[in-house]
């Protein structure tokens, strides 16, 4: 946090604009300062985005970046209160800019009508101090997650759906990211959107004004932030409820950080490939490096002899040789994808049936094995 030397003074407009901010202890001069200091990224002028919006440019922060490539429906007035019925048509980081100007005019909108990717998130979200993720799809979500994580910037998220919504802190120092909360996305077409499952429209205000809440927070550093909490609001019962949430050690993002640069997300949630029922389903060394770039939480498990392991293996597989197979099935994960790997992809294919008839449902085996592998990639890192 800087001193309150170099924080920026408040004109004589600001002291009468925030005279209720200023009489807060915990707020006082110095906090609206920095407020005023602080650049947040909002990604999504939609539901969660409206209320965001209009109380963190009410409260004074003072610069605000917009990112949403889509133009204002008739549809969207329903809940996305930042935008008006004159405004249907336009983009809505122009209807937000003329709305959030008018609200208040020291507030620096920077407008960013684009489509939020892997090729511009990362230098969109580390000219922020911190992100808010009010994306409605599980490929910008894990894309927000990840762009936060490498640039080292909180993402106050929030999702809802029909009457329940949900939110926390991802990304802070110490505490969870996303994808330790859900380290691998839906099935494609099994999670319906607000557009197929509908949204009550007053949710999304609920949450975008916790989030706004949590941004503030975490600028003046006030409070207990939701970071490691995961609150879970029931609109209908009007119950909130907050479970802890803990850091994954095997996290690929914040835990393991193997993932390093932002992979494909529409791949990463379209999933692998449907296995054959009966067959196993076999990755090619490409397909599995791919996989394993996306973060996606395989298992990789090597299944040649002692030996062989001592001379070379891939990067973060575990040993369970064919040989003595049974003594391991315990203490595989069967949350996960299990790729099985040998030196030519024979022994693992035959391990891999094994598996199958121990009731493991989620078995892969390595094509060519390490062979094939070290013939494509070169050896891996000892
Ligand atoms: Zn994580």
């Amino acid at each position: 946090m800087p001193g309150p030397d170099d924080l920026p003074p408040l004109t004589e407009e600001e002291q009468l604009r925030y005279g209720r901010h200023l009489i807060l202890p915990e707020v006082g001069e110095e906090g609206q300062r920095r407020l005023k200091q602080a650049r947040v990224l909002l990604v999504g002028a939609g539901g969660l985005g409206s209320p965001a919006a209009l109380y963190l440019a009410a409260a004074g922060v003072g610069h605000l970046g917009l990112v949403d490539f889509d133009e204002v429906d008739r549809s969207n007035l329903q809940r996305q209160v930042l935008h008006g019925t004159r405004d249907v048509g336009r983009l809505k980081v122009d209807s937000a800019r003329d709305r959030l100007a008018d609200l208040n005019p020291n507030v620096h909108l920077e407008p960013w009508p684009v489509r939020l990717d892997r090729h511009n998130a990362l230098e969109l979200v580390r000219a922020h101090d911190l992100v808010v993720d009010g994306t409605d799809n599980f490929a910008t979500r894990y894309l927000v997650n990840d762009a936060c994580v490498l640039a080292g910037r909180p993402n106050v998220y929030a999702s809802i759906f029909r009457f329940e919504g949900q939110a926390s802190i991802f990304a802070a120092p110490g505490g969870p990211c996303y994808r330790c909360l859900h380290p691998e996305p839906p099935p494609p077409g099994l999670v319906p959107s607000c557009a197929e499952g509908g949204v009550l429209g007053v949710l999304p205000g609920l949450l975008g004004v916790i989030q706004a809440t949590e941004v503030i927070k975490l600028l003046l550093g006030l409070g207990e932030p939701l970071v490691g909490r995961l609150l879970l609001v029931d609109a209908l019962a009007m119950r909130f409820q907050s479970l802890k949430l803990r850091r994954d050690p095997a996290c690929p993002a914040c835990g393991t950080r193997t993932l390093r640069e932002l992979p494909d997300y529409e791949a990463f949630c379209a999933g692998p490939a449907a296995a054959d029922p009966g067959e196993v389903a076999e990755y090619t060394p490409r397909e599995l490096a791919a996989r394993l770039a996306a973060g996606a939480p395989l298992a990789l498990v090597d299944v040649r002899e002692r030996p062989e392991w001592a001379v070379v293996r891939l990067p973060g597989a575990r040993l369970a040789p064919l040989s003595e197979l049974d003594q391991h099935l315990a203490g595989l994960p069967r949350d996960r994808d299990l790729v099985l790997y040998c030196k030519v992809g024979q022994r693992s294919a035959a391990a891999a049936q094994i598996l199958r008839a121990a009731g493991f449902t989620r078995v892969w085996n390595l094509a060519g094995g390490l062979a094939r592998w070290i013939a494509e990639f070169g050896p891996p890192p000892a």
